[in-house]
């Protein structure tokens, strides 16, 4: 009896020591590092200027990187984020836009935070069943996402209860057993001293875990690139700033991993400098098509437009309304100070990457951006921001970057103008998996 009890306990320990370490010796761990709103031409510009950058430099030497990375529609954080995730157009992951289209709740925007939204394989899924161990900090849409390790990306439009719904709907413990040594994780705090409090959870978990994917995420740069525009001195000092932290996330992992990870630096769009708003919804609350309270609130609505920027999101209650407002639009559109480019519909919106639900989609003209005010002028110089994005992939100032280095990678390789769709398929083949939906392509595919 003793001997059977010992031999299965000998077949229990080697069963379960197979099942729990899986065969990934050969392959190189993976750090993926997004800056919000980078884009390659602020690098340049940075250098001209005299700050230095030796941790971006870094890569350059030692690695692959794009002269530019042209997005996909709509260049938004979001949807961008979760192409970074999946190979895959927005119209394709069902990350089409930053906000969930609720006109009701305007003035608390719900963002697209949950995982269950995205459609297709990601690469924490493909990575996960592929035995690895994973990890995040703040990466855009990842709740619910299949992470050991997930410090998920939410906070409360209120900011009262937000600490506490992260903490809940981050890995049990694993925000609270941080906050022991590193104080409070500063909950959608986009300043550099969130990024500086992202920067050492990412530290300690790459310490404490030792992931073999991870993903984290630095919010500083595009934050203040809305509020100060392009090319700002704070822009530059923040740039700087992110350099430094790099390098530290740099020591870090090679301290941990020896040379045996690959360290890729992604972002998701440019910037635009804008100085006039147009908004729609005050068109069509003159028409009629948006009821409002005695406090402007809105009540009912046939016709709302939800701004993405560059672009805006028009939706109809009633399909039989689709003449009449396109009609207003193509009315709008006449008038060049009213700032619009382009009106889409369907089957346009489709292959353009927007929402199937979405009945137009109208761009902005150069220095326009769309708001969502439901009374004041059509065009006002009332702006949001500074600058911003959300314009067309086709426009170069929308271009991102993609910078990568470790084992397999050729050193000092300028891979040209890339999709952003080819980043996924290379680095989930580099993690010994793929993304068999992927519409890019393994940019070392004779490396690999
Ligand atoms: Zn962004």
């Amino acid at each position: 009896m003793k001997k059977a009890f010992l031999l299965l306990s000998l077949f229990l320990f080697f069963s379960l020591s197979a099942c729990s370490q899986p065969n990934t010796e050969l392959k190189p761990k993976l750090l993926l590092i997004s800056i919000d709103g980078l884009y390659p031409s602020l690098l340049q510009k940075a250098k001209q200027q005299g700050f230095l950058l030796p941790n971006f430099d870094r890569f350059l030497k030692e690695g692959s990187y794009a002269d530019a990375v042209i997005g996909v529609f709509p260049t938004l954080t979001y949807p961008i984020h979760t192409s970074l995730m999946t190979g895959v157009s927005s119209n394709v992951h069902g990350i089409t836009h930053n906000y969930l289209f609720e006109p009701e709740y305007a003035q608390y925007k719900n963002w697209m935070w949950l995982v269950n939204d995205i459609r297709v394989p990601t690469l924490w899924g493909q990575a996960k069943k592929a035995g690895l161990k994973t990890a995040n900090v703040d990466w855009p849409v990842s709740i619910g996402a299949p992470v050991d390790f997930n410090i998920v990306q939410y906070w409360h439009p209120t900011k009262k209860t937000g600490h506490d719904l992260l903490q809940a709907l981050s890995t049990p413990l694993l925000v609270a057993s941080l906050e022991k040594k590193l104080g409070p994780y500063l909950v959608g705090d986009w300043s550099i001293e969130g990024d500086r409090q992202r920067l050492r959870f990412a530290q300690a978990i790459i310490k404490q875990y030792q992931p073999d994917f991870m993903t984290i995420y630095f919010a500083s740069l595009d934050d203040t690139e809305h509020k100060t525009g392009v090319e700002s001195q704070s822009t530059f000092f923040i740039l700087r700033n992110l350099d430094t932290f790099l390098g530290q996330l740099l020591d870090t992992i090679y301290s941990t991993y020896g040379n045996q990870v690959v360290v890729a630096l992604v972002s998701d769009h440019g910037f635009m400098p804008v100085n006039k708003s147009i908004n729609l919804n005050t068109a069509f609350q003159k028409a009629g098509w948006i009821k409002l309270n005695k406090e402007k609130r809105l009540t009912e609505w046939d016709v709302y437009s939800l701004s993405g920027e560059g672009f805006t999101e028009i939706r109809l209650q009633k399909k039989q309304d689709y003449h009449k407002v396109l009609k207003l639009l193509q009315q709008l559109a006449r008038d060049p100070q009213n700032g619009i480019d382009r009106i889409f519909s369907q089957p346009e919106i489709e292959k353009l990457g927007g929402s199937i639900q979405t009945d137009f989609i109208v761009t902005a003209k150069r220095n326009f951006v769309f708001r969502d005010a439901l009374t004041g002028p059509l065009v006002d110089t009332h702006v949001n921001y500074a600058a911003t994005h959300g314009f067309m992939p086709s426009v170069p100032e929308m271009n991102s970057c993609f910078f990568i280095m470790g084992p397999h990678i050729p050193k000092n390789k300028n891979l040209g103008t890339i999709s952003v769709l080819d980043i996924a398929p290379t680095l989930a083949k580099l993690l010994g998996t793929d993304l068999p939906q992927a519409e890019g392509k393994n940019l070392f595919l004779e490396h690999t």
